[in-house]
């Protein structure tokens, strides 16, 4: 993480939301077997090596149960029963607050033993978990609390090194926060009007789709009309802005009953060879294939002339194959993606772009490489309205975590944020697919979720353009400085120390960038010093400056 982006994230609320700060590893939970509640079931001492006061047994029917109540606080836990079974196999059914779950406890053994059934989320307060296990012998539960840690922020570079002020700000903005809270998306502008007119809170992130502006449909009669421009006017000053393109190719549709034109990105609908036009840029098919970006460039010019940044994810899901431009395989995928990069930054000069790379599971060679892309994300449309796409987010990030930030660009269902926040998923944003997919989550839920603490939406957005004069301060780690009491309620103390001695100075700055005290530093190795300056409330930072050497810390004054 370099400066700029700790003093962006300095920016968020001084609370973020308590967000990443509420899941304090919890204590375990354990609960003897014998002191729960029994029905159709036998306390038994006779097998050696129980735990309390002895062991349940007597599983022999699909009416006994084991009743456990407890209280737990919020977080995921492992849920472990200490067991003995003469058998391999031990299926179970467990009732948790009355959901049903089902499984096998595996491993015969004579002598008790931990074996985890499942791994849950609970919400702070009383739960009841009803046990059947058929054969099995129980001595205790145990619950154990599982503390997944956030991300790993990477260090924000841009693959556009040209890229505007106002874009870098953003991206900078965006890895301030991940793993703080998640920024809230939403597909297509109504349903962003939707989202505002039920819940109260308006998506911070708008995503939309340049699709009608494809040439070959425009060929058949589709209107984008002033779609980029009302983008632009929702957008304003502090909205974010993420646009794709369901590109309809160029050329060669089939335009049959089954296949119509307006379904000219999908692979079946087209014939289209663009990994032949790509090998002959003499050929027609090329110019076709930069006719059409030149078309989009046109309406990607209109923001970054309204000085907004656009998080652009052409090209999404490639790997799936299902689009006409993920039908040639990774190499010409990726040709065609660096011919679109080059064509837009290079020939066109757009450099309002933060570029988004749609990652397909399994498919790790497909992706364009660091040089051309700043976010990679996913598109996951479960079965399971409240899976939490863990597996997803784990992927992305062993592939990508290091050095890129990871998002959920399109999902089918909308994860609760309070869950998988706990599971450590901290997409940079969510963004729910159009139509049925958002129309059709409960409003209530829909209500929390964009109410929830660890979502942001447009009113918590900070001034993210703002921020981008610090860039300019960089940290070094060969001198050493250290404000404290951090943060300080009336005065503030700075200690230092210097790789040798020389004359040095610290200086303060405002978030802004300007300088608003400065000490003058003996030559001492190491000392503190105390700063004489009534500083109003706010996030500052100080530099230790010796020769061309410096060190920057952030420090807070609350008073
Ligand atoms: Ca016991």
């Amino acid at each position: 993480m370099d400066l700029a982006t700790i003093l962006l994230a300095a920016l968020l609320p001084a609370d973020p939301g308590g967000a990443s700060d509420s899941y304090f590893p919890a204590d375990p939970i354990r609960i003897e077997a014998e002191d729960a509640a029994l029905s159709g079931l036998t306390i038994e001492t006779s097998r050696a090596g129980y735990s309390g006061t002895g062991y349940v047994a007597g599983f022999d029917s699909a009416d006994d149960s084991l009743t456990f109540v407890f209280t737990s606080e919020t977080g995921v836990y492992d849920m472990l029963f200490a067991i003995a079974q003469p058998s391999r196999f031990g299926s179970w059914t467990i009732t948790i607050d009355g959901v049903l779950r089902e499984g096998t406890f595996v491993g015969a053994s004579g002598a008790f033993v931990e074996r985890k059934a499942i791994n849950l989320f609970l919400s702070a307060g009383e739960h009841e978990l009803v046990l059947n296990a058929p054969g099995v012998e129980v001595d205790y539960l145990l619950l154990n609390p599982v503390v997944y840690d956030p991300p790993t922020v990477p260090t924000a570079t841009l693959a556009d090194p040209q890229a505007t002020p106002v874009t870098r700000a953003l991206l900078y903005f965006m890895h301030g926060q991940y793993g703080r809270q998640i920024i809230a998306g939403q597909q297509n502008l109504s349903d962003v009007n939707y989202i505002k007119s039920v819940t109260g809170r308006e998506p911070a992130m708008g995503a939309f789709d340049l699709i009608e502006y494809s040439p070959s449909r425009r060929e058949h009669g589709s209107n984008p009309g002033r779609s980029s421009e009302n983008w632009i006017d929702w957008a304003s000053s502090d909205a974010i802005v993420k646009l794709m393109w369901h590109w309809n190719a160029p050329t060669d549709l089939i335009n049959s009953q089954s296949q119509p034109w307006w379904r000219g990105f999908y692979t079946e609908a087209t014939t289209f060879d663009f990994a032949a036009a790509l090998a002959d840029t003499s050929s027609p098919n090329y110019a076709l294939l930069l006719r059409d970006i030149d078309a989009i460039a046109v309406q990607l010019k209109k923001f970054d002339d309204a000085d907004i940044p656009v998080l652009w994810r052409p090209l999404h899901e490639a790997a799936g194959t299902w689009f006409w431009w993920g039908s040639k395989g990774p190499d010409a995928f990726i040709a065609l993606w660096r011919l679109m990069f080059d064509r837009l930054v290079n020939h066109h000069g757009i450099h309002n772009l933060i570029w988004v790379y749609t990652h397909q599971r399994t498919h790790d060679d497909w992706y364009p490489g660091d040089d051309f892309v700043d976010i990679v994300s996913c598109d996951v449309y479960a079965d399971d309205q409240s899976a939490t796409m863990l597996s997803d987010w784990q992927d992305l990030q062993n592939l990508y975590g290091d050095r890129r930030l990871v998002t959920l660009s399109e999902s089918g269902t909308l994860p609760d944020p309070k869950v998988i926040t706990a599971y450590g998923i901290w997409w940079s944003w969510f963004a729910l697919w159009t139509g049925d997919f958002i129309r059709g989550v409960d409003q209530q839920y829909l209500t929390e979720v964009f109410n929830s603490d660890f979502v942001m939406t447009r009113d918590e957005l900070p001034n993210w353009r703002s921020t981008v004069s610090i860039e300019s301060v960089v940290a070094e780690r060969k001198l050493d400085l250290s404000p404290y009491p951090n943060p300080a309620r009336d005065e503030i103390t700075f200690r230092y120390s210097l790789p040798e001695s020389a004359p040095a100075t610290i200086s303060v700055y405002d978030l802004l960038g300007r300088r608003r005290a400065s000490i003058d530093l003996g030559s001492s190795l190491t000392g503190e010093v105390r700063l004489d300056d009534n500083l109003q409330s706010g996030s500052y930072i100080a530099k230790l400056q010796m020769g061309s050497q410096s060190v920057a810390r952030l420090f807070t004054i609350i008073r």
